[in-house]
């Protein structure tokens, strides 16, 4: 690891510099495992937060939300240290990646962490500088556990930049007019008619129960199934 960012309270950004790695696509994740000292070994899946340039020495960015009783995730933002090095295989998965050619608009749709390989599109669009439409729909549970609040902050300000909603569980800023609580189906279904009118690829992801949640939102609204990608984090 080269480096830590704290996202929020509870979420860290880790850095990490990989040898002759050859690149990957937004969306993608890897696998981390680590092994103690007397051989007991752990692995766990952590989505790449942005996109890579590739070659020799890849710096690639993986987000840890850290779990209360976490066996993975509380070792990766409190324990671990810069210098130190981490097991690794990827990248993985070829379904929940976001082709850049595509010219479909992209809703995407997170509940936590779940953020994170959606960031990775976001980032990858930006970096591209592609016009496709991006809206991005964030369940947290209060203000402070927005993840890249700033920076989704920043590139929602600019001309043609993605539009981002957060939606609150538990506690909203006093100029939100939603009241808090877990995803609706009007949270999906706006009335700004491009989510479904366009045809959107949709891209889900966080907590095995929101997936389901938004994913039976989204069908509910008439998006079609195929073009509705979810990714499971684990939990309820
Ligand atoms: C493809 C994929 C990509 C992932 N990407 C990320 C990522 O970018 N960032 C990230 O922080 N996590 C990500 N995860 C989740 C991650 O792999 C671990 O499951 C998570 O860090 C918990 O591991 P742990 O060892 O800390 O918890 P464990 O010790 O395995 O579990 C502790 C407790 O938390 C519950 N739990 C496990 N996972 C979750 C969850 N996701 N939400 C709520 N409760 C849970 C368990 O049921 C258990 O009660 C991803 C998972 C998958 C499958």
């Amino acid at each position: 690891m080269t480096a830590r960012r704290a996202e929020t309270a509870t979420a860290s950004t880790l850095c990490l510099r990989v040898e002759d790695w050859n690149g990957h696509l937004p969306g993608q994740h890897v696998d981390v495992r680590l092994t103690a000292p007397d051989g007991y070994q752990a692995a766990r899946s952590y989505s790449l937060a942005a996109p890579a340039a590739g070659g020799v020495d890849g710096v690639l960015e993986i987000t840890v939300q850290r779990l209360p009783d976490g066996e993975v995730s509380a070792f990766l933002t409190d324990d671990l240290v810069v210098g130190d090095r981490l097991e690794l295989r990827g990248p993985l998965g070829n379904w929940f990646v976001w082709q850049q050619d595509d010219p479909a608009p992209v809703l995407l749709v997170a509940g936590g962490a779940g953020l994170v390989p959606l960031m990775s599109m976001i980032r990858a669009r930006d970096r591209a500088h592609i016009p496709t439409p991006f809206r991005l729909i964030h369940s947290v549970r209060t203000p402070d556990d927005r993840i890249y609040a700033d920076e989704l902050e920043r590139l929602a300000a600019q001309p043609g930049g993605p539009s981002v909603t957060w939606l609150y569980t538990r506690t909203a800023p006093q100029t939100d007019k939603r009241r808090p609580g877990r995803l609706r189906p009007n949270d999906l279904n706006d009335g700004s008619n491009w989510t479904l009118d366009a045809a959107p690829t949709c891209f889900v992801c966080g907590p095995t129960g929101f997936v389901e949640e938004a994913s039976n939102h989204l069908l509910a609204a008439g998006h079609h199934a195929n073009r509705i990608r979810t990714e499971r984090f684990g939990g309820r």
